[in-house]
């Protein structure tokens, strides 16, 4: 086990887990309101639900046999002994949500927040992760899978993340699964010598994410397997055929791809990811699908279903360029001497009750000093306060980006300021 310390005997964060700190925070909840405002113009509201779950939730929706219930749920019994589990997904909780509080369906809810998986942590892959999702309830037409992803799509564009492939895939319903899943399982059975020993599991337990392994071996031999998309019923490659063209009737490129059949036992049709080639081995920046028998599989009615999650920290990988250190829409009011004090400490405060926000060494330091904690403190500006400029009723303003000085007549100190702030942000 790794040790809970550092070398000089301080404790440090669990394996897998980020701190955040400034000015990273901002970036993240700037990345975090484009998406907030782009879903809301499609009509979607927010939801919240608990961190934690009773473990049958996650169970119960993704599937006994999934690599996320078998291996990678932080699970733990509380002092009740109730079986929990740290949410390691968003959908199972929504809709559980939506049933227990008996809201109306249809419905299009959003959430973001953090989610925990147990696997081995690499660049893109934490234990502790933050994901941005939607779900919409009740809506089955093929028009909807593509405003969905249509909507993924625009959110990396927004953000300026990596042009993002879209990748498209259909994995069919009840009807033609079945028999797409005997032909598979056939087919991977005449081949177990050359499979690894998961994917020899897996056949017989959940053949479809033989799709998913990363082998050579498996790849080469499921370059040759049959594909989901070409054995679907009439009704499902309708539908397909609908969600293609309405990604195209939104001029939005996709790739299809065959081996995409996502980890989780919910899926039904439509499944997507978004990739990025700014990423490396893990290139997955989110990804969804249709879901139509979760909500009854929950004990709802038969609801048609769909969504998806994108992942923020790969998102914030994938930005074209760091963002340059921005100085904050801050002030920082300077004073000379202590009979400049209760002035500057005024002003301070006539300046946030005019919604600036507004900072003030209380340590009595030299002014330089004060500058300098301006500057570890990012502001965009400081406001003077000395003798000469407190008898004559002007501040002094300093712009701290380019170091220009101007004098501002104190009834105008907040106008001047908040267009200064407005320049630097
Ligand atoms: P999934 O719920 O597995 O479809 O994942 C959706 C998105 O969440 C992925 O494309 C990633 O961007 C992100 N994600 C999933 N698992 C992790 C993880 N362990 N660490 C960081 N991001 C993750």
């Amino acid at each position: 086990m790794e040790p809970n310390t550092d070398p000089r005997g301080r404790l440090v964060r669990p394996k897998g887990t980020n701190d955040l700190l400034p000015p990273e925070t901002g970036r993240w909840r700037r990345v975090e309101a484009t998406f907030r405002a782009l879903v809301e113009s499609f009509g979607f509201d927010e939801v919240v639900t608990p961190v934690f779950e009773h473990t049958e939730v996650f169970v119960k929706s993704a599937g006994v046999v999934s690599d996320i219930v078998t291996k990678e749920m932080y699970r733990f019994t509380d002092r009740s002994d109730r079986d929990l589990t740290l949410r390691p997904e968003g959908t199972p909780g929504v809709v559980r949500a939506v049933l227990e509080n008996r809201f109306r369906i249809p419905c299009r809810l959003y959430y973001t927040g953090p989610f925990f998986r147990y696997s081995r942590p690499q660049k893109g892959r934490y234990r502790e992760f933050h994901q941005v999702g939607i779900e919409v309830l009740g809506e089955a037409a093929p028009e909807t899978d593509a405003e969905v992803i249509f909507i993924g799509a625009e959110f990396f564009r927004r953000v300026g993340a990596v042009p993002c492939t879209v990748q498209l895939n259909t994995i069919g319903c009840r009807t033609c699964r079945p028999e797409f899943r005997a032909l598979l399982v056939e087919f991977l059975n005449a081949k177990q010598d050359r499979l690894c020993d998961e994917c020899r599991t897996r056949t017989d337990l959940n053949p479809l994410r033989v799709f998913d392994c990363k082998n050579e071996s498996c790849q080469a031999v499921l370059a040759h397997a049959p594909k989901p998309r070409e054995h679907v019923c009439g009704k499902c490659a309708e539908h397909f055929a609908g969600v293609q063209q309405g990604l195209t009737r939104r001029a939005l490129a996709f790739t299809l791809n065959d081996r995409l059949v996502r980890g989780l036992d919910y899926y039904s049709r439509t499944t997507f990811e978004y990739t990025s080639t700014a990423l490396g081995a893990q290139d997955s920046l989110g990804g969804g699908g249709r879901y139509d028998y979760l909500v009854a599989e929950f004990g709802g009615p038969d609801t048609p279903a769909i969504g998806f999650a994108l992942g923020l920290e790969r998102t914030l990988l994938a930005l074209r360029e760091p963002e340059a250190q921005p100085r904050r829409a801050l002030v920082f009011v300077v004073w000379l001497g202590a009979t400049e004090f209760p002035a500057a400490l005024r002003i301070a405060d006539d300046l946030r009750a005019a919604g600036i926000a507004a900072q003030i060494d209380y340590s009595g330091r030299r002014a330089k000093l004060q500058f300098k904690a301006a500057d570890t403190a990012r502001a965009a500006a400081c406001v003077i306060v000395g003798p000469d400029e407190l008898a004559r009723g002007f501040c002094s303003v300093k712009n701290l980006t380019s170091g220009e000085q101007t004098k501002v007549p104190a009834d105008h100190l907040a106008d001047h300021v908040r267009a200064l702030l407005q320049r630097a942000g």
